[in-house]
C-alpha cells in the first residue's frame, strides 16, 4: 500500500484507512515537494500521522481541476434535481460512516467523541441534507418593465470558489461551505486547517462513492500561508469563503483583491452575554457555561465542567487543540491576573489526564473585570469567562457594543419587552434570547463589524453562492 493511504485505530477501537494525500480531480496525490505535515493528537501531545502539505503548484493544479469541472457538461449541465440527488447521498454517507468521522475528529480536534459524534456529525450530515434540498430551487425573477420589454433573472454560480476553514470544527465548517456552493452549482477548492485536516480527507472519499464529477470538490491541506495564500491570491478563483480569525481575513481581503474576488468571511468574536436581574439566574448559569465553555471555549461566543479524556462520555471539556493555542490561551490568564481581575476558578493546566501531556486547562472564571482590560476585549478564545457589572439597561447595551467584534450576544431575561428592545440594539449577527450559543443550519449566520462580511446557513448562504444575471428581452424587436 503507498503511503497515500494509512491503517489508523484510536482508543475507542474505531479503525479506518486514513487518506493522506491531496484530493485533486477525485485523485489522490503527494504533494509536488513530498512534504507533509504532522498532525497531533491534542490529548497526548503525540503524531497521529502526517499528511501531504499542499504547495503553491499543486493549489494550482487544484484550482486547474475545479476550473475545468465548472464548465464540463457533466458537472456544468447537471439539473439542478440531480446536482440535490448526488448532494442527499453525500449526506447519507456522512451519516453511514458518522463514528468513523467522530472519531477522527476526536483524536485530530482534542473534543469529545459524544460531542463529535451527536452534534458535530448530526450538523454536517444535516447541512448538506439541507442545502440538497435547495439545489432545485435556485431560481430568478421575471421582471415585467413595459408594453414591449421584459426582463428575466438567472442565478448562476459564482464559479470556483475557494474555501479556507478553522480547525474548531473540521467538518462542520467544511459542510457550512460546501453545502451552498454546491447546491448552486460551483465548483470548489477546500483548505482545511493543516492542525485538523484529517476528517476532511476521509470526508473526500465520500465525495467519490456520492458520484460527484472529477474536479467539482478538491481538498487540499496545507500551510495558511502557503496553500491558504495561493488560494486567496490565485486569479483563476472566483470567490474566497473563509473562517478563522479577523488578521488572517484581512490579509486573505488582500490577497483577494487582485481579481476582486467576491468574499465571505466569518472572523473572531467576543461575545456579551447579558444577565438582567429578573433572568431565571439557574438557566441563565447553565446556558453560560453552555455558552462559553463548550467546544474548549473554541467557539466564538464571552462568557463548570468536567474536563478529561475525549473518549470518556462524562468528559464535557477535552484538551486545546494544539500547543500554540493552549500557551495563547494560558497567556491570557496570566494577563488577567496581571490586570488584576479576580480569578474566581481555574487558571491552571491539567495535568492528571492520560500520559499527562495533553493541552488541558481547567475552566477559569475571571470576576471584578473591567472594560480596558485586555481579557474584556480581546478574543481568547479558550474556556476562560470575563464577568463585568452593569446596573442599567442602557450601560449594558454600551458595554455590549463597546468592541471591534460583532458576532453573537446573548440576553437573558423575562421581561419580554426589555428582551426584543436589546436585541435590537446589540450590535451582533445573532442574539439569543434566554440560551446562548446554539446555531442552526436553517438560521444564517455571520457577524457584523470585525467579524465578518456576508451570512453562511439558511436560505441566506445561499446568496453568497451566486451571480444574478439579467437578460433584457424586446418583444417588439423594433427601436
Ligand atoms: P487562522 O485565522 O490563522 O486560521 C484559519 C484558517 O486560515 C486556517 O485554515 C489557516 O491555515 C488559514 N490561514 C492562515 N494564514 C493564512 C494566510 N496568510 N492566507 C490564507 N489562509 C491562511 O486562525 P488560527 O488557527 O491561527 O487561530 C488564531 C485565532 O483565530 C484563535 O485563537 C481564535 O481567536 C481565532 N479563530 C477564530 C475562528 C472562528 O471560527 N471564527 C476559528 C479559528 C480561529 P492553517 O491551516 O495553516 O492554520
Amino acid at each position: 500500500m503507498s503511503d497515500l493511504f494509512v491503517q489508523l485505530s484510536a482508543p475507542n477501537g474505531c479503525t479506518w484507512l486514513q487518506p493522506t494525500g491531496l484530493f485533486i480531480n477525485n485523485e489522490w496525490v503527494k504533494s509536488s515537494n513530498g512534504h507533509k505535515i504532522a498532525s497531533i493528537n491534542p490529548a497526548t501531545s503525540e503524531e497521529i500521522i502526517s499528511v501531504y502539505g499542499a504547495t503553491a503548484e499543486d493549489v494550482d493544479k487544484a484550482v486547474k481541476a475545479a476550473r475545468a469541472a465548472l464548465t464540463d457538461p457533466t458537472w456544468r449541465d447537471l439539473s439542478g434535481l440531480e446536482r440535490g440527488k448526488l448532494m442527499s447521498r453525500l449526506a447519507k454517507l456522512i451519516e453511514d460512516n458518522r463514528e468513523t468521522l467522530a472519531t477522527i475528529d476526536t483524536i485530530d480536534n482534542g473534543k469529545p467523541y459524544t460531542v463529535a459524534l451527536n452534534e458535530d456529525l448530526t450538523e454536517t450530515a444535516e447541512t448538506i441534507r439541507y442545502y440538497s434540498g435547495f439545489a432545485d430551487k435556485v431560481f430568478g425573477q421575471v421582471i415585467p418593465t413595459n408594453a414591449d420589454k421584459f426582463a428575466y433573472t438567472v442565478r448562476e454560480p459564482v464559479g470556483v470558489c475557494g474555501q479556507i476553514i478553522p480547525w474548531n470544527y473540521p467538518l462542520a465548517m467544511a459542510a457550512w461551505k460546501l453545502g451552498p456552493a454546491l447546491a448552486c452549482g460551483n465548483t470548489v477548492v477546500l483548505k482545511p486547517a493543516e492542525q485538523t485536516p484529517l476528517s476532511a480527507l476521509f470526508l473526500a472519499n465520500l465525495i467519490v462513492e456520492a458520484g460527484f464529477p472529477p474536479g467539482v470538490v478538491n481538498i487540499v491541506n496545507g500551510y495558511g500561508s502557503i496553500a491558504g495564500a495561493a488560494l486567496a491570491s490565485h486569479m483563476e478563483v472566483d470567490k474566497i469563503a473563509f473562517t478563522g480569525s479577523t488578521e488572517t481575513a484581512r490579509h486573505i481581503m488582500k490577497m483577494a483583491s487582485g481579481n476582486l474576488k467576491n468574499i465571505t468571511m466569518e472572523t473572531g468574536g467576543k461575545s456579551p452575554l447579558i444577565v438582567f436581574n429578573d433572568a431565571d439566574l439557574t438557566e441563565a448559569v447553565k446556558w453560560a457555561h453552555w455558552g462559553i465553555m463548550s467546544n474548549q471555549g473554541q467557539a466564538q461566543v464571552k462568557n463548570v465542567s468536567k474536563v478529561g479524556d475525549p473518549f470518556d462520555a462524562s468528559t464535557f471539556q477535552g484538551p486545546q487543540v494544539t500547543r500554540a493555542q493552549y500557551d495563547r490561551v494560558m497567556s491570557y490568564v496570566r494577563m488577567g491576573q496581571a490586570e488584576k481581575a479576580t480569578l474566581l476558578c481555574g487558571g491552571k493546566p491539567v495535568k492528571d489526564i492520560g500520559n499527562g501531556k495533553g493541552f488541558y486547562i481547567e475552566p477559569t472564571v475571571f470576576t471584578d473585570v473591567s472594560p480596558e482590560m485586555r481579557i474584556y476585549r480581546e478574543e481568547i478564545f479558550g474556556p476562560v469567562a470575563v464577568i463585568a457589572r452593569f446596573a442599567t439597561d442602557e450601560e449594558a447595551i454600551r458595554m455590549a457594543n463597546d468592541s471591534t467584534y460583532g458576532l453573537g450576544g446573548a440576553i437573558f431575561t423575562t421581561n419580554l419587552t426589555r428582551a426584543h428592545q436589546v436585541a435590537g440594539r446589540v450590535e451582533a449577527g445573532t442574539v439569543w434570547i434566554n440560551f446562548s450559543n446554539v446555531g442552526d443550519w436553517r438560521v444564517p449566520f455571520g457577524g457584523v463589524k470585525q467579524s465578518g462580511i456576508g451570512r453562511e446557513l439558511g436560505q441566506a448562504g445561499l446568496d453568497e453562492y451566486t451571480n444574478i444575471k439579467a437578460v433584457h428581452v424586446n418583444v417588439q424587436s423594433k427601436l
